[in-house]
């Protein structure tokens, strides 16, 4: 089946359940079904979509999203999520890139998404309120077939988000969706009664297709809302009794320290879900304790493979805090190959390769970058350096990408952040190479603090415990870094 039709069987099978909760807002899987099907016929009768046009979505996570995204789907169009924070520049890259056909806004999006529609003359639809437009604006629904053959067609458009570069389209069918849904339903154990609670942005394929299309598989409920502020966070857990949550590391870095998190009643989560970076350090016992919980699942992937990849579990945090796990996701394989073209040996670098239904179709219209992602027996590159341990545990080192090369060794910037992190002063830290004359690159450190300390007292910290070629040459300190919509420090922001 294709994705929207899961919430149809999930409007058949328990109509009246709770399937979103935005702010006031509360829906059943019946409605919603309902609303997807109206707009849906809106969107071919009056906007003309057709199968395969794409529609891009500056949309914050709201219930708005959430109809537009399967309304689009489910008449064979290719939707495309797009980051509400993009200037309108990118915005009109992004646009040119997809040929988008619509773009759909709200009163949040900034006006930079409006400019850039004007400027490409693009038609562009803005709804606030979608129960409300669907009922002045939408009168024929339920028009459209299922065509039980479309999992095979292409469902989604994701843009990376250009840490390393050009963002570049990642198209996945519905197949691979699914399978990404399902992995994530089965290893997270989502069932119709769990609540998801959706705060970093569907615009990133962890938020989007672990949480919205997974949840949506179960006929778990949704809980969003527009933004991530760690005040949120705790108090929509304690309103809602929400069960899961998947948020970057600095999420819950900053959570950590809010003065109201003890006080909170977290009683509800079963599973605390991070990704997209480590939880480095000491940050992973001081999250662990600030939370009250040892139910932290690290999740590690990338866009490209939807993302699955691998995970570690919460009992595995107590010795190998830090690693990606030793196990696959399911439906997923993981290898690190050296540079031989060979399966690595135990603790030798090489690039992890993730192979599975997940993982994306191509490149949208980019086949030297699809060729080049691809190894000849069809598995991904991650462009990640990792390392398998003597238990089998893996370790993602760094990006290939972010790899420091200094008096022609190789620094992995990762290993230097944890050596900071674990200082207790620190509260975020991305540690990147700097030309050098004599050197080709040198290391500097960019640390946000939690509490006043010298940089002596850092450097010294740093002595203890790596070797003298690792080691900062530079500090800087900084107020914040400078992040992603995702929570991912931006590198290249502080190379300038
Ligand atoms: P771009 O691809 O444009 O650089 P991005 O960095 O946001 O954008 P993602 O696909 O979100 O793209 O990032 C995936 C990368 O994040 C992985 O290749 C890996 O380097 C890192 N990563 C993801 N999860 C983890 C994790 N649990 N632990 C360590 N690193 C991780």
């Amino acid at each position: 089946m294709i994705i929207p039709a899961y919430v149809a069987r999930n409007a058949r099978k328990y109509p009246s359940h709770e399937a979103v909760i935005d702010g006031s807002l509360r829906v059943n899987w019946q409605q919603l079904n309902q609303h997807i099907e109206y707009f849906a016929a809106h969107l071919t009768q009056k906007h003309d979509i057709q199968q395969g046009d794409r529609v891009c979505l500056v949309l914050p996570n709201s219930y708005t999203f959430i109809v537009a995204h399967f309304a689009v789907q489910r008449i064979g169009a290719i939707v495309a999520p797009i980051n509400v924070k993009l200037t309108a520049s990118e915005l009109k890259y992004i646009f040119n890139d997809a040929e988008a056909s619509l773009v759909i806004t709200c009163a949040m999006t900034s006006s930079q998404a409006l400019q850039a529609c004007a400027e490409l003359q693009l038609a562009n639809l803005s709804i606030d309120d979608m129960p409300e437009y669907i009922d002045r604006h939408c009168t024929d629904g339920s028009l459209i077939e299922l065509d039980e053959q479309a999992i095979a067609t292409p469902a989604t458009l994701l843009y990376t988000s250009g840490t390393t570069g050009r963002p570049k389209g990642v198209l996945f069918d519905h197949k691979a969706l699914l399978f990404v849904g399902m992995m994530f339903a089965t290893e997270m154990q989502y069932r119709p009664e769990s609540r998801l609670l959706s705060l970093m942005p569907f615009t990133h394929s962890a938020p989007l297709n672990l949480t919205l299309v997974g949840g949506t598989i179960m006929g778990s409920t949704h809980v969003v809302a527009p933004t991530f502020t760690p005040d949120l966070l705790l108090n929509l857990v304690e309103q809602e009794r929400t069960t899961h949550f998947f948020g970057a590391p600095v999420a819950y870095l900053l959570t950590a320290q809010h003065p109201q998190i003890g006080a909170a009643d977290l009683s509800s989560m079963t599973h605390w879900i991070y990704g997209g970076g480590p939880l480095a350090g000491d940050h992973a016992r001081r999250v662990q304790k600030a939370f009250a919980s040892d139910q932290f699942y690290c999740v590690y992937g990338l866009t490209e493979a939807g993302p699955t990849g691998s995970l570690l579990l919460p009992h595995e945090h107590r010795d190998k805090a830090g690693s990606v796990g030793k196990r696959a996701a399911a439906f997923t394989e993981i290898r690190v190959v050296n540079e031989h073209g060979e399966l690595a040996a135990v603790d030798e670098p090489g690039e992890i390769h993730i192979s599975g239904e997940g993982v994306m179709r191509e490149y949208w219209r980019n086949t030297s970058a699809t060729h080049e992602i691809f190894t000849s027996d069809g598995w991904l590159r991650t462009g990640d350096i990792g390392v398998r341990d003597a238990d089998g545990f893996y370790w993602v080192k760094d990006r290939i990408k972010d790899l420091i090369i200094s008096g022609g060794v190789n620094v992995y910037p990762r290993e230097v952040e944890d050596a900071l992190a674990s200082h207790p002063a620190v509260l975020e830290v991305a540690v990147i190479g700097v030309p050098h004359e004599q050197w080709g690159e040198s290391v500097k450190a960019c640390i946000v603090l939690r509490e006043p300390v010298d940089e002596s007292v850092l450097r010294a910290h740093v002595e203890e415990r790596l070797a003298d070629y690792k080691r900062p040459r530079e500090y800087q300190f900084f107020d914040e870094l400078p992040h992603n919509a995702n929570g991912k420090i931006l590198k290249h922001l502080l190379r300038l």
